[in-house]
């Protein structure tokens, strides 16, 4: 028996690519520590446990400096 195969409909993109398509959707006003530039976009991540919140990050799209804020 071979194994199944993987269904060319579902595609499972690199999570770095997912967060930069979502990046693409809102700017924001942001305070870079690297650059201090003023101009980024921030996306949030779910992460698996329902009980924490999400993550949100922060990319400056100037030097393209990436954090993350627990809030
Ligand atoms: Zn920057």
């Amino acid at each position: 028996m071979g194994e199944p195969e993987e269904d060319p409909d579902f595609i499972v993109y690199d999570e770095d690519d997912m967060n930069e398509a979502n990046a693409l959707k809102s700017t924001i006003k942001i305070d870079c520590e690297k650059c201090h530039g003023k101009e980024g976009v921030w996306w949030s991540f779910q992460t698996r446990s329902a009980d924490e919140p999400e993550t949100r990050f922060y990319k400056c799209i100037k030097c393209n400096h990436t954090w993350r804020d627990y809030t």
